[in-house]
């Protein structure tokens, strides 16, 4: 119902739930942007397109979720673009439009690892549309 959805923010240090090591970094919004999304906007897995500052623009998954900084009180959104980058962009404007909606969230109590199949998985999806 909110689709599409625009917005840019500059990139902040997550909580560590997507993670590097994993292959599936996430870059996190602040919380003013969350702060503007509909506020009935539904948790779960979206795709779109993101770009970072003037840069080229890419596919991405956006997890919109619950903040466990704020004992699941806020929510939190963080983006995975699909390229590869030379180096972090954190500080950096990152510009996303969420197309559509993919799956709603996995219960977040759940493990990390889980989170990052959820991830994979829907990156999966969106591939193979
Ligand atoms: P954090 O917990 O600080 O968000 P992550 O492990 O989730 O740490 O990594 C996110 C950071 O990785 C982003 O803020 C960005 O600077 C960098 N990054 C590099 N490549 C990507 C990518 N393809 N998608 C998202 N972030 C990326
Ligand atoms: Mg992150």
């Amino acid at each position: 119902r909110h689709l599409p959805y625009f917005c840019r923010g500059r990139v902040v240090h997550g909580f560590g739930r997507g993670s590097k090591q994993l292959g599936i970094p996430t870059a996190n919004f602040p919380e003013q942007v969350v702060d503007n999304l509909p506020a009935d906007i539904s948790t779960g897995i979206y795709y779109g397109w993101a770009s970072v500052g003037s840069g080229d623009v890419h596919k991405m998954v956006v997890s919109i979720g619950w903040n466990p900084y704020y004992k699941n009180t806020k929510k939190s959104m963080e983006t995975h673009i699909m390229h590869t980058f030379k180096e972090d962009f954190y500080g950096e404007i990152l510009n996303v439009a969420i197309v559509g909606y993919l799956r709603p969230e996995k219960n977040f109590e759940l493990s990390s690892s889980s989170t990052m199949e959820a991830y994979k998985s829907a990156v999966r999806a969106y591939h193979e549309t």
